[in-house]
């Protein structure tokens, strides 16, 4: 085998070498084109060689690419933070620039911790999460993270936050029907802070649309009112992730919008530089940081690359380019067609089992069998067959294997929110063969 440098995924795989990419696709050095179904990580919303993107990235690199936090602000990260503000609900939420979306929820739990610190209650400092959610791969952001398979190799490192059931209606954790639950799964909240106590408990940690650690999985109307309901009663800090759902992927510039709630503090990353560059951020609303601003004034929490001027250009200029495009919208209503296009799909192909999501955020869970849910053998790998074979054919999808504790298969399709309907066509055809060839030798 010819030694190759980067340390990959997995390490006795071959993976191609990209050459360009432009809108929806990408080609690899042999010229193959690859229609992107998944934005990568869910993280190339504009798709790929925006010019009016690279044009931001050169001017401000004309200017100065990096300052460091602790000496300079910068315009563009001035300015970025308070479009932010502007687009975020309620409209009074403060910045925290960091780097990736692990960094992101890692500062929201800190500065939760902090706001209960700075409010003579050290002892608020667990941070309440789901069994089924992933919220990064760091330390703090695995604590916080239900997702078995990519926790189990460090569990003596993580700390021991508990974690409460998921509204993952498909496989009703309680076994009711949507529309006939009061959405009891939430009760769970109130159920875990009596049984810890509220005194210990600084924050609950939820992705608005669970990303990875499912698939798409769509909480049932009311759930995150109840759980704002249910965090104010007790006086904990709601964090919403939104490294995958925020910034116009499912319908809204925030998934949180669609709920009508306002998080205390979000997380977000991904599709905030759509690619373009390294770029995250915790926004913290005004009445958290308040306890701060009275008392030792400063956040105990930063990187190297925190706000730099780069990042911050090329993210605001992102947020530039969805307005104008009107891309919220675009992937509200294709998102709609999307949705509509893999429900037909399901009429002809026994092992999906469930279609979901919102937006440009969609979801299929594959079973062996329809009828009792019942999913196919972990040994099978039927995701990542169903992923290789999309890929030979020249498509991405993104894996969500393991929802049901770390068993059961599903994959993510998010394209980039320019994709035209002959695209979405396409995705949708080479996806079907793709499931329909590997159906076969399951069968
Ligand atoms: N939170 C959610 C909801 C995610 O989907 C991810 C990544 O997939 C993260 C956090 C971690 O982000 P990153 O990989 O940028 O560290």
């Amino acid at each position: 085998m010819k030694r190759e440098h980067v340390i990959k995924p997995v390490l006795d795989h071959h993976y191609p070498t990209i050459q360009y990419g432009k809108g929806v696709y990408l080609y690899d050095e042999q010229g193959k084109a690859y229609i992107d179904g998944c934005s990568g990580a869910v993280t190339a919303g504009l798709g790929h060689g925006v010019q009016e993107i690279i044009d931001a990235m050169m001017e401000q690199a004309n200017k100065v690419s990096f300052v460091y936090r602790s000496q300079f602000t910068s315009e563009p990260a001035e300015q970025l933070a308070e479009k932010l503000s502007d687009l975020a609900p309620g409209n009074d939420y403060w910045t925290f620039f960091v780097n990736s979306g692990s960094e992101a929820t890692e500062t929201a739990m800190k500065i939760a911790i902090q706001h209960w610190q700075e409010k003579g209650r050290p002892g608020k400092n667990k941070v309440i999460s789901r069994r089924m959610s992933y919220h990064g791969i760091t330390l703090g952001a695995l604590s916080m993270s239900g997702h078995v398979l990519r926790r189990r190799r460090f569990i003596p490192l993580l700390e021991d936050f508990p974690v409460v059931m998921p509204p993952y209606c498909y496989r009703c954790p309680l076994g009711k029907t949507v529309g006939n639950c009061q959405v009891a799964c939430a009760d769970d909240l109130a159920t875990a802070i009596k049984r810890i106590g509220a005194e210990h408990i600084a924050a609950f940690i939820a992705e608005p649309i669970i990303g990875a650690a499912g698939g798409a999985i769509v909480p049932p109307e009311g759930y995150y009112k109840k759980i704002k309901a249910i965090c104010e009663q007790y006086d904990i800090l709601f964090i919403a992730d939104e490294v995958m759902t925020g910034i116009a992927r499912t319908g809204a510039m925030f998934g949180m919008q669609h709920d009508e709630v306002e998080p205390d503090l979000m997380a977000l990353g991904k599709g905030m530089s759509a690619g373009y560059t390294p770029m995250a951020a915790t926004l913290v609303k005004d009445h958290v940081m308040e306890p701060i601003l009275k008392g030792t004034k400063s956040i105990m929490s930063g990187h190297t690359y925190s706000a730099n001027p780069q990042s911050a250009a090329i993210s605001l200029a992102v947020l530039t380019y969805i307005d104008k495009h009107q891309l919220v919208s675009a992937a509200a209503n294709k998102g709609r067609y999307l949705l509509n296009a893999l429900h037909l799909l399901a009429d002809g192909i026994k092992i999906i089992g469930d279609v979901r999501g919102k937006g440009l955020l969609l979801a299929i869970e594959f079973v062996a069998d329809r009828t009792n849910k019942q999913p196919f053998a972990p040994g099978l790998g039927v995701t990542s067959r169903i992923i290789e074979n999309a890929f030979q054919k020249g498509l991405l999808v993104y894996p969500a294997a393991g929802a049901i504790d770390g068993e059961g298969d599903a994959i993510i399709i998010a394209p980039p929110l320019i994709i035209s309907e002959e695209e979405m066509n396409q995705l949708v055809r080479i996806l079907a063969e793709s499931i329909r060839e590997v159906m076969a030798e399951l069968t």
